[in-house]
């Protein structure tokens, strides 16, 4: 199924709204044609995923777009993510092409970064060599490598001198995503992956964290595709809401929203807000509410 156009009707929503325009000649920053997923194909246990997803976000220059994935839990936010990740089972897809700045995507690459919801560090490495891991793997030498880490921490909201020689259990769970952001980011991904980042995170935490993010998206101006079960945080960072039906998974509707005009704290209390969460929230609910059993593939 093809993804819907805008929504026209909008809350009063910031002028800061205004997105940029794809330049026509760019290849997209991410794109889906007729993609499907079918997990245990040719087993009993054959189950659809995701039928004939098609999206195209573009690549917009010295911006990015920041897209969040919404849906019931088992909609295939993840799998979505996955593929273009080109990480297993989910890769390769079963039918249609993902593309990543104009490339079939064939595996992982340098130009995709992915964050997770579990504490994904190493756990015998301090914060400094978490972050510069992958500079270590690029052969990046020790004094540059350094130097950028703890910069990156810097950005994070991390204290270099005071955090850098830590191991990951001594770090608050905010903390620890700070670390798993910074380690990511510091690769220069032209896109990032986020799979339900703040997840685990206490509310307060995750509005700093909400706060931070977009600050790095600023700067690093890369196209940004997050999936969460939180209304109120796609509909905050996303320029962009995917919204899923389920069974099998497919994009039900995309919605354009303001980029992030105002603080996380600020910007959710707006009437605007407000109002475009009760929307989602209504049209997730009517999604629950008409899911049907798993259709034959
Ligand atoms: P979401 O992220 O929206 O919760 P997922 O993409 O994780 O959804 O999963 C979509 C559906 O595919 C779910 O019903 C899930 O149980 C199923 N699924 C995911 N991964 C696998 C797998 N490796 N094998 C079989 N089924 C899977």
């Amino acid at each position: 199924m093809t993804a819907s156009g805008p929504q026209d009707e909008q809350p009063a929503a910031p002028a800061a709204a205004v997105a940029s325009s794809p330049d026509p000649g760019r290849p997209a920053a991410v794109e889906f044609a007729g993609v499907s997923k079918v997990y245990g194909a040719g087993t009993p246990r054959q189950f659809v995923a995701i039928k004939d997803v098609s999206f195209s976000i573009p690549d917009l220059a010295g911006r990015g777009e920041f897209c969040s994935f919404l849906g019931p839990s088992g909609c295939g936010k993840s799998t979505v993510l996955r593929l273009v990740a080109g990480l297993g089972p989910q890769h390769p897809p079963t039918s249609g092409t993902v593309r990543v700045l104009g490339n079939e995507v064939v595996g992982p690459g340098a130009d995709r970064g992915m964050v997770f919801q579990d504490y994904t560090s190493f756990d015998n490495r301090t914060v400094l060599d978490n972050v510069v891991f992958g500079l270590e793997c690029r052969g990046v030498s020790r004094q540059q490598r350094d130097s950028e880490g703890r910069d990156w921490i810097e950005r994070v909201g991390l204290d270099p001198a005071r955090d850098a020689e830590k191991y990951p259990h001594e770090l608050s769970g905010g903390m620890r995503q700070r670390v798993a952001i910074a380690r990511t980011l510091i690769l220069r991904p032209r896109v990032i992956l986020m799979d339900e980042p703040f997840g685990a995170l206490d509310p307060a935490t995750r509005l700093d964290m909400q706060d931070l993010l977009v600050r790095l998206w600023r700067e690093v101006q890369a196209t940004v595709l997050f999936v969460t079960h939180s209304v109120e945080e796609a509909v905050y960072l996303g320029d962009r809401v995917f919204l899923m039906d389920t069974t099998p998974g497919r994009i039900a509707e995309e919605i354009r929203l303001p980029t992030p005009a105002a603080p996380a704290r600020e910007a959710q209390s707006e009437p605007w807000f407000n109002d475009q969460v009760t929307r989602i929230h209504q049209a997730i609910e009517r999604i629950e509410a008409a899911a049907e059993p798993i259709p034959e593939p």
